[in-house]
């Protein structure tokens, strides 16, 4: 009788354990059953006979338990890491569910009710989870406990966490992991919705369909820490008929041309450019064209190299989408150099002096960029005629202003 008090002793100890043990694996543990805990019931009279007789078959009713197993048989941890274990009975709906945990070796890892495996420190072991009912019926997962990583990344920070695009286009932000000196900053990239948005290994987000998803970048050597973007696709305006204002052509990120406006360069803008160059030429200024006509599709090659190089939001500074180039118009040309420098030479000097005697205009001066929808391009001349130029010229206004349009995508 006194060897049987100590057998119930014990049993009660293993079960309050292990009742406390199950809080932290019910979620996951019993898809049958929900998070439902079975007591036993210890003050039963016949408890003590079940717990000397579990061999055999249970007949007051209740399922047996037949078998118990870990999802994952190895599962791999950095010292300090912890895991909580997924455990599956079998069947599904026993209620004997409590198990006593024992590690082979605690100096590498041990089970914590609280947390799950934790690892303690660098080596091999087995965690093992043994049924209360019936201790013959046991479950064993491999640890293998590696190192800690002295300088993995512990934050990332992105330059943008929502990303606007169009259909087809693309945009990069820019990761800074953290602590500096992290010795893996190597970068996962994974979209929540590849219909919405694609990522490639490197970052570059390409929008896909119209709609919004969820781009997150994850830290290959620490996978807790991560950042997400928010990246809203739209389709592109599509727009089927130029825009006069006052008599004068607009294409700017407002108003755009359509695809198959293609009028090639102004024959009065040419002339006007002809008489431009050679009247610099007679003051010793050297002028030339870089650019002047670019079809909708030339325009599109473009844009979308600028974007694929530097991002849509960098691109949209200086390069216009396709549809929304001053040179599908024929009225605008690039002289010289692509350089914002070409404003301090003595051509780019010269051109901002006496372009508006030719009808030609500095599109898009400097400072302005909040107006025009672009950067500072020294190079860029818009044709309007010398009548309207002169007058743009002396307002000392951008085309925008001057017309009291905006230039916004
Ligand atoms: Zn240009």
């Amino acid at each position: 009788m006194k060897k049987n008090l100590l057998l119930v002793m014990l049993a009660l100890v293993l079960v309050l354990a292990s009742c406390a043990g199950d809080s932290g694996t019910d979620d996951t543990s019993d898809p049958g059953t929900g998070t439902e805990t079975w007591l036993p019931d210890t003050a039963a009279p016949d408890t003590e006979d079940t717990s000397e007789t579990h061999d055999t078959v249970e007949t007051s009713g209740r399922i047996e338990l037949e078998g118990i197993s870990f999802t994952e048989s190895e599962i791999s941890l950095r010292a300090g890491q912890a895991f909580v274990p997924e455990i599956v009975f079998d069947p599904g709906d026993t209620p004997y569910r409590e198990l006593v945990w024992t590690s082979s070796d605690e100096n590498v890892a041990r089970y914590s009710a609280r947390e799950g495996i934790v690892a303690v420190g660098e080596g091999e072991c087995d965690i093992t989870a043994a049924s209360v009912s019936r201790e013959d019926i046991t479950a064993s997962v491999h640890v293998t406990v590696v190192r800690r990583e002295e300088n993995m990344v512990e934050r990332i920070s992105l330059d943008k966490y929502e990303v606007n695009l169009t259909v087809g286009l693309t945009d990069m932000p820019w990761v800074t992991m953290y602590p500096e000196n992290a010795s893996d900053k190597r970068e996962i990239w994974v979209s929540d919705n590849t219909s919405v948005a694609a990522v490639n290994s490197y970052g570059l987000i390409t929008g896909v369909s119209e709609g919004t998803c969820t781009v997150t970048v994850r830290s290959a050597g620490n996978e807790s820490v991560y950042a997400e973007v928010t990246v809203n696709v739209s389709a592109p305006k599509v727009f089927t008929e130029v825009t006069y204002v006052d008599g004068i052509l607009i294409a700017n990120k407002t108003y755009g041309l359509p695809s198959d406006y293609n009028p090639g360069i102004d024959p009065d803008a040419q002339s006007a450019l002809d008489s431009m160059i050679s009247g610099a030429a007679s003051e010793g200024i050297s002028l030339w064209v870089v650019s002047g006509f670019r079809s909708y599709g030339t325009q599109q090659t473009l844009y979308n190299n600028y974007v694929a190089r530097d991002g849509q939001g960098a691109a949209d500074r200086y390069s216009a989408r396709p549809g929304h180039s001053e040179h599908q118009t024929g009225l605008a040309f690039d002289l010289n150099s692509l350089e914002q420098y070409f404003g301090e030479t003595a051509e780019g000097k010269w051109l901002a002096a006496h372009c508006w005697e030719y009808g030609f205009i500095i599109r898009y001066p400097q400072g302005k960029e909040g107006i025009t929808g672009y950067m500072y391009e020294p190079w860029h001349v818009r044709y309007l005629g010398t009548e309207v130029a002169e007058r743009v010229y002396n307002s000392g206004l951008t085309l925008e202003e001057y017309l009291g349009i905006t230039s916004v995508y």
